[in-house]
């Protein structure tokens, strides 16, 4: 179904007057008429003695590569026009060594010349990625790269994620880190605070976090990389080009083969030292829409649209992908094995992800679960705004069950916590809020289906009931990126509570968390109370608001030791991270403490091959003592509210105990 016309027999006149051929468009009733290019070598493939460029632009009457020397400015040292090839495809081939050039592409569609760009498969840019540049992968690799290995996971309910921006870790004065601001100060060892505590890599090692989730790290375009002197911020969430890393983050943004090494040896050094590396991946839009270089390759086939013709817009971005379309999907699933294999990324979080189709999220998971069966998926299972993609075919929350090893943030434990997350004076279950005890039950069963919650009677968001067919499948967290922290959140909801309260909270919160079933996911910091200053969307704030204050570790120690004793205390008894719902069900049992603002729960018989036979987790939300009927004992104190000690802090004989205000306990017994 294609109709080839000759451009200029739109025009009699024109026609009348020209004889020399002119160049064809090829006219396609539906962006589905479009043909799929099934080869897997779109972009540039280089060796010493041939580089070879492929572009897919069906609907081009023309397309030009031009060579540079230079990242920015200057004239073309070269104009190649491209031969048209299979399926939709336009080549260039060189037999030379192009290593270091730079290059770009234009094509030209219903007369006009588009922008140059890097092509949508560019893999190397220079800065501000305006031109690709042709590297030498192989070369980009740090010394033993080829050794490299991620770092054990028998399973994902193992994994605790600790999501972090690239610049956040190092930008403080107070972090001691050589690289403030880049790929490589997420590798430097040995950096400390002014009160001589572990800072950067040494400090999530010693907090025990199994993965570093890095905020967009990707090359994108709001940090301009010719100024890189005015240090500005932005959490990233503006692609350019998806295959090639962020240059602010890099020691020399020119430089293509800079960001791929450095990019490298981060993700080697945490490899070494025991951390996998997520990358947070935003394809539901462009940062650019009319301009980006999706649609000056082939101009709207990327994207969804209203009928009126204009872009849909379901990520309040100004766009969004169609990720149902053939080209599209494939870009989508060779990205992320791009990432998965070249630098071996561990694992992929989907911004919004309920703009994708369940189908391209089922082929994404399936593809890198050929690279790798440990590589971890999720995402957000929501959109920002309304799509053209039916409900039925979106990923979202709701049809977690239709996703195949693919894992939704759960906002249902994150607001049962802390109160709703866009009512800023809301508190939560932590914060004094009634009525939360079931929704704090939800959380605790990862969302899954339990016989012992009336799931008629819990608030659940965008779902009916129990929405995720298993803990793998659902992260368990409180804060992100996103909104307030957790200790600013604390603060603006409880004006009224004095700071060794809302301490109190800070830990009641670590303490659900990390005694709930799911993937545990952290916001960096939150481990010593980190605050925005109350700034909620803080994605273009300068680094003095989104910066790690490395004092604060010293000035909340309490909190980092409480939640470094939780995150031990979860690695070390697989009770807490049961692998199935079935599991859930067999050694999950709540408890009817009879007080309000009260949940308490066994996990019996040894789970999981927990070494402990039976463990009691209580949380008591009330600002006052509670006390609370025991199974029978007697039982050992293993975390109270400021303790974490598994070889116990004394043992319970009675068959009650008095829980005081705003604190978790976990107890055990082995007989
Ligand atoms: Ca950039």
């Amino acid at each position: 179904m294609r109709i080839t016309v000759l451009f200029i027999l739109t025009s009699l006149t024109i026609m009348a007057s020209a004889c020399k051929t002119a160049p064809e468009e090829t006219i396609y009733p539906s962006y589905d008429d479009y043909p799929v290019y099934e080869g897997s070598d779109l972009g540039v493939r280089y060796t010493p003695e041939t580089t070879t460029f492929r572009l897919w632009s069906p609907t081009a009457e023309e397309a030009k590569l031009r060579f540079y020397n230079q990242a920015l400015g200057g004239e073309a040292s070269r104009e190649t026009n491209m031969e048209k090839a299979e399926q939709g495809t336009w080549t260039a081939q060189f037999e030379e060594d192009l290593n270091g050039v730079y290059y770009t592409f234009q094509v030209k569609a219903n007369g006009q010349w588009l922008d140059e760009t890097p092509g949508p498969y560019a893999t190397a840019a220079g800065t501000n990625g305006k031109r690709g540049q042709v590297v030498d992968l192989k070369a980009t690799n740090p010394e033993g790269w080829a050794a490299t290995q991620r770092p054990p996971l028998a399973h994902p309910t193992d994994i605790i994620i600790y999501e972090l921006h690239v610049r956040d870790l190092s930008t403080h004065p107070s972090s001691g880190i050589q690289n403030k601001g880049k790929f490589l100060g997420l590798a430097e060892s040995g950096a400390k605070s002014p009160q001589g505590l572990a800072t950067g890599l040494d400090h999530i090692k010693e907090l025990g976090a199994t993965h570093i989730h890095l905020l967009p790290s990707f090359d994108y375009l709001s940090v301009d990389e010719t100024k890189l002197e005015d240090n500005k911020f932005n959490w990233g969430y503006d692609p350019h080009l998806y295959n090639v890393p962020e240059g602010s983050y890099s020691s020399n943004p020119a430089d293509g083969a800079a960001r791929i090494r450095e990019f490298k040896q981060m993700v080697k050094t945490l490899h070494d030292n025991g951390l996998r590396v997520i990358m947070d991946v935003v394809y539901n839009h462009t940062g650019a829409t009319e301009n980006s270089v999706f649609n000056q390759t082939v101009p709207g086939y990327y994207y969804r649209h209203n009928e009126d013709g204009s872009f849909s817009n379901a990520s309040a971005c100004g766009n969004e992908t169609a990720s149902e379309r053939a080209m599209v999907r494939k870009f989508i699933i060779e990205s992320v094995k791009y990432w998965a294999t070249e630098y071996q990324v561990d694992g992929f979080r989907f911004d919004l992800m309920g703009i994708h189709d369940i189908e391209t999220m089922n082929q994404v998971s399936e593809a890198l679960h050929q690279v790798d069966p440990t590589i971890f998926v999720y995402g957000e299972g929501w959109t920002a705004g309304d799509s053209p993609l039916p409900v039925e075919k979106r990923a979202l929350k709701r049809h977690t069950s239709q996703l195949k090893d693919v894992a939704a943030f759960s906002d249902d434990i994150r607001d049962a916590i802390k109160g709703h997350v866009f009512t800023h004076d809301d508190p939560g279950f932590v914060s004094g809020k009634a009525g939360q005890e079931g929704r704090i039950r939800f959380g605790v069963v990862a969302a899954t289906r339990h016989p012992q919650l009336n799931y008629d009677s819990i608030q659940i968001y965008d779902a009916d009931g129990p929405w995720s067919p298993g803990p793998a499948q659902t992260i368990t967290y409180f804060s992100c990126h996103d909104n307030h922290t957790l200790w600013d959140r604390l603060k603006l909801s409880r004006p009224d509570a004095p700071v060794d309260e809302r301490v109190h909270m800070q830990k009641l919160a670590g303490a659900i968390l990390l005694t709930s079933q799911g993937v545990s996911f952290l916001h960096a910091g939150v481990e010593m109370a980190r605050t925005k200053q109350g700034v909620e969307n803080s994605f273009e704030s300068p680094d003095s608001i989104n910066q790690i204050n490395w004092e604060r570790k010293a000035k909340y120690k309490e909190v980092f030791d409480y939640y470094q004793g939780l995150i031990a205390l979860r690695k070390n008894h697989p009770a807490f991270r049961l692998r199935t719902a079935e599991m859930i069900q067999q050694h999950l049992q709540f408890l009817e403490p009879g007080e309000p603002n009260v949940v308490a729960f066994t996990l019996a018989g040894n789970a999981n091959g927990d070494a402990w036979k039976d463990i009691l987790v209580i949380y008591n939300a009330n600002p006052e003592y509670k006390t609370v009927a025991l199974p029978p004992g007697p039982w050992t104190i293993a975390v109270d509210g400021d303790h974490v000690t598994e070889q116990g802090l004394g043992t319970v004989y009675t068959d009650k105990l008095a829980v005081p205000g705003i604190t978790a306990m976990v107890l055990f017994k082995n007989d």
